[in-house]
């Protein structure tokens, strides 16, 4: 049997191997490029929802601290005279952490004293007259104007250090913002301004008009205004859950009338690095605020499916390897199946072509190597010769000897031929105990010699059991356009003619 032969890979499975690689590396990252590019809607459709929510959280802020401070301002417009009792038990439930409410009333210069004594009988012990330098901060006795706007009660849970009796007017962006609110009968906001405690915050003003069914209200009925403020950072931040202060990052700027943008708030939550950002606009009385949010790492990371990601991608290149590998079998299998039938077929055809005791060519292969080279030596005016010879007395030697040493003599015999002849001379078994050998490119007196060595070394030596065997040669060679049989013919006649000079001899064909 012939040594198994390992297959080697061909370049277009290797190719093959590679596209199936490639085709998975693709489709992987396809499947990851449309999850990633749907996680990205998913991640700005929360976004949005977050926003959204947070907006409507601040803009219903302003619109309850509205609402609070117009039940303020009716309370006062309905009651005739609120003591501070009455002020405390009325507004202190409305304050939340951050915020503070106050009751300023109107006094003019000539009712100062009278007011002072009914402050002090109403109860309102700490009530002194003074206000507020707006340069310097400090405490300055009362200046002399024609009306006072001057805070009287105060509900506060907040930090704010304003003693009842001071006169707001004294501070010009005070007394702008109660202006306003004067002149236009509405509730004002002011732009954020720095509280008595040092931090930003936000004034809202209601102004109260004693409403009667005698005389239409005009500037005179102007009772005083209730005033409110809130710390910014509680305005943007109270009520809110942390994990959802910690999703966005929220600036809040103040757009005035030229559009120019004043950044009055910014959140602490860092804004991450991402293309997502929303804008709103927030209009509050008479203000424009515009509100920038941008996501927080946090925001992103809760959000983002980092390790889904990862699996497929995983899963995928898992996938891919198991793919190429199987076609690298496949294409490996088939390859080894291939050669087995190559080498099948190459042992049957030697088989088919191979004398099976001997293991020279048998006669079939014989004809077909001598039509092939006859067509070949008449093409290329090349000599061919041939050798034919036949065993001496052979019958002699099966009767002797048996069979089995017969069969013996004719496999030694072919053994010392070979050793005896070129490659190129191709020895045939045309009969039982008849041989031929072929020699391309030999001419007669070269072939002559051949078959008077070969003649030597059958004859030379005894063989195995049955002792000295001879042979009878019959030598011709090949004449131009001679055909096969007549060739063959004369080989034959050779050979015959050795015999029947004695055996054990070389003869020439005839010409
Ligand atoms: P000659 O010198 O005239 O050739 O005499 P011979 O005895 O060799 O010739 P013959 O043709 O009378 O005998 C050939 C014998 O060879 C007959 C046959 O039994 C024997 N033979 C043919 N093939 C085989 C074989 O494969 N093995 C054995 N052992 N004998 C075979
Ligand atoms: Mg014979
Ligand atoms: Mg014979």
């Amino acid at each position: 049997m012939m040594p198994f032969r390992k297959s080697a890979l061909k370049a277009s499975d290797v190719t093959l191997c590679i596209l199936v690689c490639l085709a998975g590396v693709a489709v992987t990252s396809l499947v990851l490029i449309l999850y990633h590019g749907s996680e990205q809607r998913t991640v700005a459709v929360a976004f949005q929802l977050e926003v959204d929510e947070r907006f409507s959280r601040l803009q219903r802020r302003f619109t309850v601290q509205d609402l609070k401070l117009d039940t303020v301002r009716r309370f006062f417009i309905n009651a005739d005279d609120v003591t501070e009792k009455e002020f405390m038990g009325f507004v202190t439930p409305l304050v939340e952490e951050g915020e503070t409410y106050g009751w300023v009333p109107r006094i003019l210069e000539q009712d100062l004293q009278v007011f002072h004594t009914k402050a002090l009988l109403n109860g309102t012990s700490d009530f002194a007259y003074h206000e507020i330098n707006p340069i310097t901060g400090a405490e300055a006795p009362l200046t002399r104007r024609p009306e006072h706007m001057v805070l009287l009660y105060l509900s506060k849970r907040d930090d704010v250090k304003v003693t009842p009796g001071m006169d707001v007017l004294a501070r010009p962006d005070r007394e702008a913002l109660l202006k306003k609110a004067r002149e236009t009968h509405q509730m004002v906001v002011s732009q954020p301004l720095k509280m008595s405690n040092g931090q930003a915050g936000v004034f809202f003003v209601a102004p109260v008009f004693k409403e009667s069914s005698e005389a239409p209200v005009n500037d005179e009925s102007l009772q005083g205004f209730i005033v409110s403020t809130i710390r910014l950072a509680s305005l943007m931040e109270q009520g809110i859950p942390l994990p959802s202060l910690q999703r966005l990052n929220v600036t809040l700027s103040l757009i005035d009338t030229q559009h120019q943008e004043d950044n009055i708030y910014q959140s602490l939550s860092p804004a991450a690095p991402s293309p997502l950002n929303a804008q709103r606009l927030l209009k509050v009385a008479d203000q424009n605020y515009l509100m920038r949010f941008r996501p927080t790492s946090t925001f992103l990371s809760a959000n983002s499916h980092a390790s889904f990601i990862s699996l497929i991608a995983v899963f995928g290149t898992g996938l891919t390897l198991l793919m190429t590998l199987m076609v690298y079998l496949l294409i490996t299998q088939r390859a080894r199946a291939l050669s087995l039938v190559e080498e099948r077929t190459q042992d049957l055809r030697l088989l088919n072509i191979t004398d099976h005791l001997t293991g020279v060519y048998n006669r079939r292969h014989f004809e077909e190597l001598m039509e092939r080279l006859l067509i070949e030596a008449n093409d290329q005016y090349q000599p061919l010769s041939l050798i034919m010879f036949d065993v001496d007395h052979f019958k002699r030697i099966n009767d002797s000897w048996g069979h089995q040493c017969g069969d013996n003599v004719l496999k030694a015999l072919c053994t010392r031929i070979r050793s005896a002849t070129r490659k190129a001379d191709l020895l045939c078994r045309t009969g039982g105990e008849e041989f031929a050998l072929i020699c391309p490119g030999s001419e007669l007196h070269d072939t002559k010699r051949l078959a008077e060595k070969l003649r030597a070394v059958v004859s030379a030596l005894p063989f195995e059991e049955a002792g000295q065997v001879t042979c009878s040669f019959g030598v011709a060679a090949w004449m131009p356009s001679e055909s096969f049989d007549a060739f063959m013919r004369r080989a034959d006649s050779a050979m015959y003619s050795a015999k029947s000079k004695g055996r054990d001899q070389v003869q020439l064909a005839n010409v």
